[in-house]
């Protein structure tokens, strides 16, 4: 059962003006902010409630409609449009106080200018081309993270842009009172997963602590038998069950176990209201496998994971599961694994030990048990399958000691190019663009993890809009990347950040 959105969210749609046209004019400002808002909250490209607010001619309104956005727990994020001109140090006792996310939409009411009936009337209500720079000058001015977005509000691209930012939006306010549990500290020295938790949640408004696995244990034990018959049938129902997990199979007791770490990890989760969870291989006190079947199956009701302690992995991974709700394409917590340089093009495979989440299988799962080979337990239970072919994102986030950086890389998802009947693990294989030397090469510069996020449901834009929302570095690594432009662009960045 998806664990996303269970609050409504509200985009609040701002117009702007002033007293000089008279109240005739505003009045079709307002029923032209109605239309727009209207519309936008019927696009199917844009998942919360777009609320329409009265046209904002001073000051004073400015700032108290800012100040209630920000009070309004159902609020991701504001629109602006200015209809006509509004005189921006209005604007600057408002802005200054925002605390939400903003989008500037520099959009004009009718798409084509009557030619041969334009008169003064015309020009002084359809002003946007340049009451949007007056505002966008003062946002540059004040340096109001935003995005903008230029076209008719009717438009399908435009509207998938404010889409973009809206899911990027619902992201950010989730992310704000998350909770991450981290389930056994950290894989011993290991860099990358290490961070300053004071710092994340200072930036992003993820809390998260450390919890023993007694913990969680407490909550495994608690499964009850009839619990466990009826999640494995869940299981039978879902996945293709290896013959020897199936009732009255030689391994069904694994199946059994895997259940009971389940229904106790999810217990656990639901009892201190968090989002997402660590664990790590190396302490496994008191569970008898790695969860692996349960950490894939939680993944895809929507908790956020990083293996081996990586919490930073966990948020990252939620934030991408809120933004990703309802679009087709899967998100999971992935690993670069290995290589095929062999290859033309040169490939990725992406796997972990076990935890992918099915939703980016390109079928029905296969439920196995094999022996994990690391951290001394018994076999641990875990979904097999492949990803579908298509394009996808991989996004990390890391701590560079004084500030946070997100890497992002767009890859061309594979079919596999043979059968891996020997492979016991879910994976993805992709060809990096613009290839894999410059993408691994610029990855490697700009110090990303080895524990992406991957999403065949978001794109690039879904990822710039939440970077700008959190103030946070993205490096970009696309089909036009060139290594010596960002190797450039990672020594400007230091510089300005
Ligand atoms: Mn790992």
């Amino acid at each position: 059962m998806s664990v996303i959105n269970a609050k409504p969210a509200e985009v609040w749609f701002i117009v702007g003006s002033q007293h000089l046209y008279g109240p005739e004019a505003l009045r079709q400002v307002d029923e032209h902010a109605k239309e727009v808002a209207a519309a936008l909250d019927s696009s199917d490209a844009v998942p919360a409630k777009v609320k329409w607010l009265p046209v904002l001619t001073g000051p004073d309104e400015i700032r108290k409609t800012i100040l209630a956005a920000n009070a309004d727990p159902n609020c991701v994020g504001l629109v602006a449009w200015m209809h006509t001109f509004s005189p921006a140090k209005m604007w600057i006792g408002g802005l200054t106080a925002l605390d939400k996310p903003l989008l500037h939409l520099h959009t004009q009411y009718g798409a084509a200018l009557p030619w041969s009936t334009i008169d003064m009337d015309f020009m002084n209500l359809h002003q946007s081309a340049h009451g949007g720079r007056e505002f966008g000058h003062i946002c540059a001015r004040l340096n109001v993270p935003r995005k903008v977005v230029v076209g008719h509000w009717q438009n399908a691209d435009v509207q998938a842009q404010v889409g973009a930012w809206t899911r990027a939006a619902m992201a950010r306010a989730d992310l704000r009172s998350a909770k991450i549990a981290r389930i056994g500290d950290n894989m011993r020295e290991v860099a990358v997963t290490e961070g300053d938790k004071v710092s994340a949640q200072i930036a992003l408004g993820v809390s998260v602590n450390g919890y023993g696995l007694g913990d969680v244990v407490k909550f495994v034990n608690e499964a009850s038998d009839a619990e466990i018959d009826k999640l494995c049938g869940v299981y039978d129902d879902a996945y293709e069950l290896a013959a020897e997990l199936r009732s009255g199979g030689a391994k069904h007791e694994s199946l059994r176990e895997a259940a009971r770490i389940e229904i106790g990890l999810r217990a656990f989760l639901q009892d201190g209201g968090f989002v997402g969870f660590t664990d790590t291989f190396e302490n496994l006190h008191g569970l008898r496998q790695l969860p692996g079947l349960p950490t894939q199956r939680l993944m895809a009701d929507g908790y956020g994971f990083g293996a081996e302690g990586d919490w930073k992995a966990a948020a990252l991974t939620r934030a991408a599961k809120v933004m990703a709700d309802g679009l087709p394409g899967g998100t999971s917590f992935m690993e670069d694994y290995t290589y095929d340089m062999a290859g033309d093009p040169m490939q990725c495979l992406g796997a972990h030990m076990l935890e992918i989440c099915p939703t980016i299988a390109a079928g029905r799962p296969s439920c196995e048990v094999h022996p994990l080979g690391i951290g001394g337990k018994e076999d641990p239970v875990r979904l097999v399958f492949d990803a579908p072919a298509g394009p996808a994102v991989n996004v990390t986030i890391v701590d560079l000691g004084h500030r946070f950086r997100m890497v992002l890389n767009e890859v061309e998802v594979a079919a596999p190019p043979e059968p891996l009947p020997k492979l016991p693990v879910a994976r993805a294989v992709w060809q990096p663009l613009p290839d894999l030397a410059t993408a691994a090469a610029g990855w490697i510069y700009a110090g990303g993890s080895h524990h992406p996020t991957f999403s065949q449901a978001l794109s690039t834009e879904h990822f710039e809009d939440f970077a700008e929302m959190i103030d946070c570095e993205l490096v970009v690594i696309d089909g036009d990347t060139r290594l010596r432009n960002l190797r450039r662009e990672l020594r400007q960045d230091n510089a300005a950040f």
